[in-house]
């Protein structure tokens, strides 16, 4: 009796734990990426706002990205589970935005290795609660415990796991964040590129710095990748940076005038609205801020 009641009870906790529904794409025969809405995370979308890969490494996985919470990252390896029943190897944390890694500690407490930058000791927020924690709903929040890597490195590193070689390059200098870090798979020429593209909606460069991140999309650009995977947005040709590209680009032109036409900071951001974006998603609320981080690098040049 006892046995049956645990089982009732247990089978009633799983079955009630939050399920994200997460629906793999396929990107190539040995990498599938689950695609986020390019939207501000709130108790609806519970932080499916941000895309997240695995790669078929023959032995196993490697999972890149670890998505809002716990739950996401168990929806996510269940959802693999069905295309091929694999270990997950290793995890690999491409930045310390927390839509990226909260995840982690569905894997950590399997005991799988997470990698990331050395940016986390610095520079990554572990204060709880979190900000995912304010804005999504507790149900699918559940279990979640802000989980550092378990392994940081601070330089460009070439891992080989199972059939699969995985080049980690860490932008030159601040770009989205003061360490950015994308994985380049050379045998499928997939660059996971994580938020150094987005592509479906504006990115965001608060905290970060406009000059850093041109330089290191003119970088990523000479490791010939034919798929690019960005942290947001669906889009995976080779030209899927191009939207990111062209709005800093116009960006960094239109504020160079107006500080050269010695517009101050509020000036131009009413000035650059760039009217074009304007049809992107989280232009509201995005925009302005770019103008105003942007201007405060550009000024010093
Ligand atoms: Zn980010």
């Amino acid at each position: 009796m006892k046995t049956l009641l645990m089982t009732l009870f247990f089978g009633v906790t799983s079955l009630s734990a939050y399920d994200y529904a997460l629906k793999p794409v396929r990107v190539t025969s040995d990498v599938h990426c689950f695609f986020g809405k390019p939207e501000i995370m709130d108790k609806t979308n519970n932080g499916n706002i941000v895309n997240s890969c695995y790669i078929d490494a023959g032995e196993g996985y490697v999972v890149v990205d670890t998505g809002p919470s716990y739950a996401y990252a168990r929806s996510a390896y269940k959802a693999m589970q069905k295309i091929k029943p694999l270990p997950v190897k290793l995890v690999i944390n491409t930045h310390i935005h927390d839509d990226h890694w909260l995840g982690n500690n569905f894997f950590t407490e399997q005991g799988v290795r997470v990698l990331g930058s050395d940016d986390f000791k610095v520079n990554a927020d572990m204060s709880v609660p979190t900000r995912m924690q304010t804005y999504i709903s507790p149900e699918a929040y559940a279990k979640t415990k802000p989980a550092m890597p378990t392994e940081m490195i601070g330089t460009d590193t070439t891992l080989k796991i199972g059939n699969q070689t995985l080049e980690l390059k860490i932008a030159k200098r601040k770009a989205h964040t003061a360490k950015d870090m994308v994985v380049y798979l050379p045998k499928s020429k997939v660059l996971i590129a994580a938020d150094l593209v987005f592509n479906d909606r504006l990115p965001s460069v608060r905290g970060g710095d406009i000059n850093g991140w041109l330089a290191a999309l003119d970088d990523l650009d000479k490791l010939g990748a034919v798929h690019v995977v960005g942290g947001h947005g669906e889009r995976t040709d080779k030209d899927a940076a191009r939207m990111t590209r062209e709005y800093f680009t116009q960006m960094r032109t239109e504020i160079r005038s107006a500080i050269e036409a010695g517009l101050g900071i509020e000036e131009t951001m009413e000035k650059v609205t760039m009217d074009g974006y304007k049809k992107y998603k989280l232009y509201e609320g995005t925009h302005r801020h770019n103008v105003e981080a942007s201007y405060r690098v550009l000024e010093w040049e």
